[in-house]
């Protein structure tokens, strides 16, 4: 399926940015090799102790894809608990018809849960005019890049599929429909990420600053790595994107490093003494196994 012309450089516009050295495309794979030589069973050790600490997190749709996008553009650099009084501003403001369903937001979610409410009317949302959409979705933080980033969704949503719907994305290889809504302005990896691992239970691995953190720490990505190229990483680490991985792998090392991040590994006095991965953690030990 050919990719979308849509994006910052659709239409033939010239890039102006300075060109920067490409990553070799498989810098991923080679360093999920090196550390497996150096480092072996790491990753299996990591996320099986976790799983034996946290509990092991099992992948259940919570929202149906279009909702997932707009709440997760709700959550980029914002709390978890402002993006949730933000969606249900958005779903007050602007509701449909029908009843009212409860939404379980689970794994690795930091706020308290949404309310029981109906899905948000999406024509009304991409018709809405900007400042009160701004002002709807305010508690959430960010509002005046927000509200343009969810029409501008939207609207290519619309454009490109004739409806709001993104479950045609489920019949696409993860790394094509990542590439489809990553081509949105506004939609990066991990946003993308977030869409079709909670939506679709793809292989996908989104890296958020808690996923980072801990990452980095173990040793399991490179000190220097970006969160676009963790993304990336963690295809390599996990296995291959191409549907023959289990979806379920990368669902609970999502969840699982983002609670080890908020409960134990925190950004500041990460409680070391009492995590269980510590005796192979370099930020322990820089020459832990
Ligand atoms: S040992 Fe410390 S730094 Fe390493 S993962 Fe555990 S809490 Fe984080």
């Amino acid at each position: 399926m050919n990719r979308p012309p849509v994006g910052p450089h659709a239409g033939g516009a010239k890039r102006t940015a300075p060109q920067r050295r490409r990553r070799p495309p498989d810098a991923a794979k080679a360093w999920a090799r090196s550390l497996a030589r150096r480092r072996p069973g790491l990753v299996p050790f990591v996320l099986d102790t976790l799983a034996a600490f946290h509990g092991l997190p099992t992948w259940e749709r919570r929202l149906d894809p279009t909702s997932e996008l707009v709440l997760t553009i709700l959550t980029q650099n914002s709390a978890d608990i402002n993006a949730e009084k933000a969606y249900e501003r958005l779903r007050e403001a602007y509701p449909t018809s029908g009843p009212a369903v409860s939404t379980e937001l689970g794994g690795g979610w930091g706020g308290t849960g949404l309310n029981p409410g109906v899905t948000p009317d999406w024509p009304a949302v991409e018709a809405a005019p900007l400042p009160e959409l701004i002002d709807v979705i305010r508690p959430g933080g960010l509002a005046p890049q927000k509200a343009p980033r969810i029409q501008a969704a939207l609207r290519r949503i619309r454009e490109e599929r004739g409806d709001y719907s993104l479950e045609f994305l489920g019949e696409m290889a993860p790394l094509e429909a990542r590439a489809w809504l990553t081509a949105i302005d506004g939609i990066g990896p991990k946003t993308a990420s977030i869409v079709l691992l909670f939506g679709f239970g793809m292989p996908l691995m989104p890296v958020d600053r808690h996923v980072e953190r801990v990452s980095k720490r173990i040793g399991l990505i490179p000190p220097k790595a970006t969160a676009d190229q963790a993304h990336d990483l963690y295809l390599a680490l996990l296995g291959p994107a191409d549907g023959t991985h289990a979806a379920t792998e990368a669902y609970a090392a999502h969840v699982l490093l983002i609670r080890h991040g908020r409960l134990v590994c925190h950004a500041r006095n990460p409680e070391c003494d009492r995590c269980p991965v510590a005796t192979r953690c370099r930020f322990v030990d820089r020459r832990a196994p």
